[in-house]
């Protein structure tokens, strides 16, 4: 959204307040315009051929947004088997979805292979398992680079206290169990974790597995995962997608060269596609003065919306209906019987 002559409107210049006659609120509205801008960002950057992005739909699963996001030519990524589910019913065929997940039961993932979807195995004891009962179903393994990224520690995955991945050192164990049950790995995966701003934490992560691949001589693709870092305020800064997709080919190439075989590059985008294409319109029921506060209570709440509360995450508010006149701050809260609190005056140090 943006701001015109002293009223916001939506990218393709339609007013948000037309929207809200005609649907009612809260409303929750999302412009393809820009996923389209963030998806065409990434295909420039990582000047490739055999480049595969997968939408990972746990950022927004709305079929409607699935099925755009299809037909730009995203895959999807999954980490749930009624995620997988909701991308078959979207449209996307089996093998352009990736199911990874994690510490779910082996009757789940058998499910997946009912499904026919790519799976990525996360643990030993699953691959173990995976292979005594589907030994000839190619498989991905996610591997736990060890690098510490991400915004914050409830979405830092890659870390060694992190109970996402097979660790790095461990690929001699995934070597033996591949062996003894004469299994094919068609993928290696890492991701790290979300916000990440730094692209030489990628670059490491990247270095490593290179050297784990190497080692797999079946492979059809590398997936790099994902965890690019989005504005949440208007000066802030996000990771620099461009210079990361330079270095990641050369590079990448660099390792097909030395393999003997040219591979897909995949990446497993959420956020990054989009976080800046939703707007969240509500309207406010009630101003309530107390004695320290002025509150905003408005005709939604955590059930709606639950980023503020769960994370502690920055979302910018603005008042579209009224943006001249004197400003005044308001601490913005819905309408659960908990703390609701959206945004306000103690949440200015909130960065994500
Ligand atoms: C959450 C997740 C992603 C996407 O992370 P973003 O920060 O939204 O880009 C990718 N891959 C896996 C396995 C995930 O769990």
């Amino acid at each position: 959204m943006h701001i015109e002559n002293d009223k916001y409107l939506l990218e393709g210049g339609v007013d948000p307040l037309v929207l809200v006659k005609k649907y009612g609120c809260p409303l929750y509205i999302y412009e393809t315009s820009v996923m389209k801008r963030q998806y065409d960002r990434l295909t420039k950057a990582f000047h490739l051929k055999k480049l595969k992005i997968n939408y990972a739909c746990k950022a927004l699963n709305n079929i409607a947004v699935l099925k755009y996001l299809k037909s730009l030519g995203t895959g999807l990524d999954t980490v749930s088997i009624q995620e997988a589910r909701i991308g078959l019913l979207a449209g996307f065929q089996p093998d352009e979805i990736i199911y990874t997940p994690n510490c779910v039961s082996i009757e789940e993932i058998s499910q997946a292979v009912e499904l026919g979807v790519k799976i990525n195995i996360d643990n030993l004891s699953i691959l173990e398992q995976f292979g005594s009962l589907y030994p000839h179903y190619p498989i991905c393994i996610r591997i736990n680079p060890h690098i510490m990224a991400g915004g914050n520690s409830k979405i830092s995955v890659g870390h060694i206290d992190s109970k996402f991945g097979i660790s790095f050192h461990q690929t001699p164990l995934i070597h033996r169990i591949i062996k003894a049950h004469d299994m094919t790995v068609e993928g290696i995966h890492m991701h790290t974790g979300s916000d990440i701003l730094d692209i030489d934490v990628f670059l490491q992560g990247a270095e490593i597995l290179f050297q784990v691949a190497e080692e797999f001589k079946d492979l059809q693709y590398i997936d790099f995962g994902s965890g690019f870092k989005v504005p949440y305020k208007e000066e802030d800064i996000e990771t620099d997608i461009e210079e990361l997709g330079e270095k990641i080919t050369v590079r990448f190439n660099e390792f097909c060269e030395r393999y003997g075989r040219k591979l897909t590059l995949m990446f497993e985008p959420g956020k990054f596609l989009v976080s800046e294409s939703g707007v969240f319109l509500v309207k406010v029921n009630v101003v309530k003065q107390t004695t320290s506060t002025v509150f905003a209570g408005v005709d939604s709440g955590l059930n709606h919306l639950i980023r503020p509360m769960l994370y502690d995450s920055y979302h910018k508010i603005v008042n579209i209906s009224k943006t001249e006149g004197r400003s005044r701050i308001y601490t913005v809260v819905g309408y659960i019987c908990e703390t609701d609190t959206f945004g306000g005056q103690s949440q200015n140090d909130r960065n994500q």
